[in-house]
């Protein structure tokens, strides 16, 4: 283990996932670091790994009987070097400080590589969405925001949606933040379309991560057309990876959510995937009433402690963890090896184990793209709603889908390009760990010691 890692690891010794992240990223740069020893000498891994700023704040709301809970509230401003931080919040009971660092920490190098000027930032609370009604979300975001508000800015930070934060969320937070400071202004993205939301917005993870794995199958002169494709989780970004699938001829065969998943061996259409946005987004009910919708799907409830997750051990082509992190286990990469799937792309962030990955970079075969690549297309699309929310104008949904396309393709380049440089060619984590440290680094030695 580098000095580097053990300096981290000292200093917060209980952050295992944020240890995770920021461990692959120094491994990755290890040769960039060795070839520019100024790197070394400005102490950039030190100052990298330290968020420039976290907020931690109590969030106080009444339930509908009257009766008063108390939350916790992050924001982790990890690194404005290449602009205003920028990244989602999450609402997920499992949120603590080390899960937020280190999505704050993967977001600053995905910003990098979409080319948009974006620093990198994420926030959330450990408050759970589910079960609560209405009235209940909004209290809840109204006191999130009271607190917020003071820390973020269209050009200081703009949060936006992450799990357990889609639309109704966004809502509710714009709407105190407006409020409170009296301005309306694009500080927070994943608006709704009439008051000031991009078009293309909600699809733009599941959309691009579908892209990214295009792009690398056109490597080989492949296409997604007639590949069977698992996809875990059933919210915003499995919903519109698998409606762009869809569209591209392939055919998905699972959704989960954290009880379970269902299998549906005839593929999922278009009718299937109405329910099923009809179920997660409006009704807010589980997956496991897709089944009972769909007699031909199997349901077949999942415990997190089990060895392996059985979702992963079905015969596909591709698949497009789009749940949470760590969600596949060494044992699930290698069943997934095992049933013939060669392409992987991550909608979401870190879902695959450290051994995980190995196997899949063991393999070469495999095509195996990380979250901080293939989901890029959201916060490239927040980028694009943030520029459309400035100059007072909105794009057509054409405009932004091939603004969208065309980041995710110089994405693919870009690791593509880093990772034969440093001498691992087809490796897509080293790629754009590569890519996004350098651009970062580069600006963070500009500006001096700050
Ligand atoms: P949603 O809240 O819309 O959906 C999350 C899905 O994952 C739900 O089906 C949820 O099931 C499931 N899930 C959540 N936690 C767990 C868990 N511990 N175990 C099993 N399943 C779980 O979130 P998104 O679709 O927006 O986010 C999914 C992933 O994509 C996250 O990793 C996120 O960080 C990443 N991502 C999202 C972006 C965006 O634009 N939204 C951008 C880039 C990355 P349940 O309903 O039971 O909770």
């Amino acid at each position: 283990m580098s000095k580097e890692m053990e300096a981290v690891i000292q200093k917060d010794p209980n952050e295992r996932e944020f240890h995770q992240a920021v461990s692959e990223v120094l491994e990755s740069v290890k040769p960039v670091l060795d070839k520019n020893q100024e790197y070394r000498h400005a102490n950039i891994i030190s100052r990298i790994t330290e968020p420039e700023r976290v907020i931690m704040f109590r969030v106080p709301w009444a339930d509908d009987r009257g009766e008063i809970h108390v939350n916790r509230g992050f924001r982790i401003e990890m690194n404005s070097a290449i602009g205003p931080y920028k990244g989602g919040l999450r609402f997920h009971p499992s949120v603590n400080l080390s899960i937020l660092k280190f999505l704050a920490f993967e977001q600053v190098f995905k910003n990098a590589l979409t080319t948009l000027p974006m620093g990198g930032g994420k926030g959330g609370s450990d408050f759970d969405p589910k079960g609560k009604s209405d009235l209940e979300v909004m209290r809840f975001c109204q006191s999130f925001m009271a607190e917020l508000f003071r820390h973020i800015g269209h050009n200081t930070d703009i949060p936006a949606g992450d799990i357990g934060v889609g639309a109704r969320e966004i809502g509710y937070l714009f709407g105190m933040y407006k409020k409170l400071k009296n301005e309306f202004t694009g500080v927070l993205t994943g608006k709704s379309l009439n008051w000031g939301g991009s078009l293309i917005r909600p699809e733009a993870t599941g959309y691009g991560a579908v892209y990214f794995a295009q792009e690398m199958l056109s490597t080989r002169k492949e296409s997604l057309d007639g590949k069977t494709c698992i996809v875990s989780g059933s919210g915003n970004v499995a919903q519109y990876a698998t409606e762009k699938i869809m569209e591209l001829g392939g055919k998905v065969v699972t959704f989960s959510d954290s009880s379970g998943y269902v299998y549906d061996e005839k593929g999922v259409d278009r009718d299937k995937l109405n329910y099923v946005m009809q179920l997660k987004n409006i009704k807010r009910g589980r997956i496991q009433e897709y089944a009972e919708k769909y007699p031909e799907a199997v349901y077949t409830p999942v415990d997190p402690n089990q060895d392996f997750n059985p979702l992963w051990n079905h015969k596909a082509d591709c698949a497009f963890p789009s749940a949470t992190q760590n969600e596949i286990n060494e044992n699930d990469a290698a069943n997934l090896l095992k049933n013939g799937v060669y392409v992987v792309s991550e909608g979401a962030n870190m879902p695959t184990v450290p051994e995980g990955v190995n196997l899949f970079l063991d393999n070469k075969n495999m095509l195996y793209a990380p979250g901080k690549a293939a989901n890029a297309g959201g916060v490239a699309v927040s980028g694009l709603e943030m520029a459309q929310n400035s100059m007072r104008i909105k794009w057509s949904r054409e405009e932004v889908d091939m603004r969208l396309k065309e980041i995710m393709r110089s994405i693919h380049t870009s690791c593509v390009d880093a990772a034969e440089e440093y001498g691992t060619p087809g490796n897509y984590v080293n790629g754009a760990n590569i890519a996004g440290f350098v651009k970062v680094v580069e600006a963070m030695i500009d500006q001096g010691v700050v």
